[in-house]
């Protein structure tokens, strides 16, 4: 496969870190993004999610720090508070609260657009990597007998022109078109599984109050008795980001008033409390989140040459979850690691090494997410034994970390895509269920 020219389609999280990965293989690789890319740390027109809060989790922060090894320096540098996950992370999931004693996991608080407005400084600043801002993709072009990508059709100001790639890369979303552009090219129609979640966030920022706290982070997660949820996440020195959510039918409204009402009526009363007594120095703003999707490109019998999909494209699981930016971080990481690798290096079989390695990825968040949003009553979907047992076992790993830092600590290195469910089978961890279960705990 010859490696002159690579395009990766959207400069969001995926394109950004995609494209870094591709520099190590690539002579050039052009990012072609739709949006006017200046002025930088605002949220754009393409990222409307941007509004919303955004955890960045520790799986996905590893990569980053990877591919840019400053990333730590330059976050302490710009103060950005490092934030221990359980000393100050006010937790209420499952009817408790989370233990508060210090764990491994540390993380940066910061708002979505200034986080994307960071790594896009990094990779301009790569030699290899060229962006072409106000562009938008209109189409894949594939060689005459349509069995390779060899670039994409391009609209800038009106103006339509080609860009030739060894490899194009689409990381638009959870707008892609690669279905459409698929089937118009005589491919069969791909398969997606699909997850109704009807789920509902509404965010807006406050002024911090002055107020004595014993935590910088408070969460009130969704539990199968009430399918709302709420969190304040401090965004820079003076400002908090709060974010309401409740699936089915049980959503937030974009008004002042509603979102009050909605927080006096969570099982706790800590967000209400710190929030009627803080000033909204924003409107609140929508956004609706009918469904996570996942694309089954690895089950197509035929997928062209020269093409690929990742991050929110290939996948996008329930937000609450916190882990669209992280999967998006360790599939870039895993094109890394395939291009490098002998099928990596052979056109026909790329593609199929990759889906391969993101459905690795992808399967756990994907069955996690998929049993939480299950527990909820009315919610559409199979309760296979698979699902049900995960709710039963993961139930009691909740209750347990309100009471064990070890337990807790298990549970987020799995949450935070460090480790694989296995580590929820810990002797520790194990124990505590089976007292649990026998009334020893
Ligand atoms: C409400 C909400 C809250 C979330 N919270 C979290 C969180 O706390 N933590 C977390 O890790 N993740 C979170 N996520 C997920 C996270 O936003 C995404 O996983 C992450 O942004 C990666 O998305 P992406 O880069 O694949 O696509 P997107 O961010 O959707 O970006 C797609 C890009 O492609 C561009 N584009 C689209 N079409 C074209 C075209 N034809 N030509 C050129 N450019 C194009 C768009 O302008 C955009 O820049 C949340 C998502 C939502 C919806």
């Amino acid at each position: 496969m010859q490696r002159q020219q690579a395009v990766v389609i959207g400069a969001s999280i995926a394109g950004l870190v995609a494209a870094r990965a591709l520099a190590n293989h690539f002579q050039k690789v052009i990012i072609v993004e739709r949006d006017d890319l200046d002025p930088t740390t605002q949220p754009r027109k393409g990222v409307p999610q941007a509004n919303h809060v955004h955890i960045l989790l520790t799986g996905g922060f590893n990569v980053l720090q990877h591919y840019f090894p400053s990333f730590t320096s330059d976050l302490n540098a710009a103060g950005v508070p490092q934030l221990n996950w359980s000393r100050d992370v006010q937790w209420f999931q499952a009817g408790s609260w989370k233990t508060r004693q210090p764990c491994s996991i540390s993380f940066y608080p910061q708002a979505r657009a200034t986080l994307e407005s960071r790594i896009r400084e990094y990779v301009r600043q790569h030699p290899k990597i060229e962006f072409r801002g106000q562009t938008k993709v209109e189409q894949l072009l594939f060689d005459a007998s349509k069995t390779k990508v060899t670039g994409v059709l391009v609209n800038q100001a009106e103006q339509s022109s080609e860009i030739a790639a060894d490899l194009v890369v689409d990381t638009t979303g959870r707008g892609s078109r690669t279905g459409q552009w698929l089937e118009a090219a005589g491919y069969q129609t791909p398969t997606k599984e699909v997850m109704l979640i009807d789920l509902v966030y509404v965010s807006q920022v406050f002024k911090k109050t002055a107020t004595p706290r014993n935590w910088q982070c408070l969460a009130c997660h969704p539990s199968k008795n009430s399918p709302r949820g709420a969190i304040i996440a401090p965004i820079d020195d003076e400002h908090w980001i709060v974010t309401l959510f409740g699936y089915l039918g049980q959503h937030p409204t974009p008004t002042n008033a509603d979102v009050l009402e909605f927080v006096k009526n969570l099982p706790v009363p800590d967000i209400y409390t710190t929030l009627a007594e803080a000033t909204a120095v924003s409107e609140p703003v929508r956004f609706g989140y009918p469904q996570q999707v996942f694309q089954r490109y690895d089950k197509l019998k035929r997928f062209p040459q020269g093409f690929l999909v990742l991050g929110d494209a290939l996948c996008s699981v329930d937000p609450v979850f916190g882990q669209g930016m992280t999967l998006a971080c360790k599939e870039a990481q895993a094109l890394d690691q395939v291009l490098a690798s002998a099928q990596g290096q052979q056109a026909a079989t790329l593609a199929q090494a990759f889906f391969k390695q993101t459905q690795k990825i992808i399967e756990v968040p994907w069955l996690i997410t998929q049993a939480e949003a299950l527990r909820f009553k009315g919610m559409p979907g199979s309760r296979s034994p698979k699902i049900r047992f995960l709710q039963w076992y993961t139930e009691h790993v909740f209750w347990l970390s309100a009471q064990s830092t070890e337990i807790y600590q298990a549970f987020l290195d799995v949450m935070h895509l460090l480790a694989g469910p296995e580590a929820l089978l810990r002797p520790k961890v194990v124990r505590g269920v089976l007292g649990r279960m026998f009334g020893r705990a």
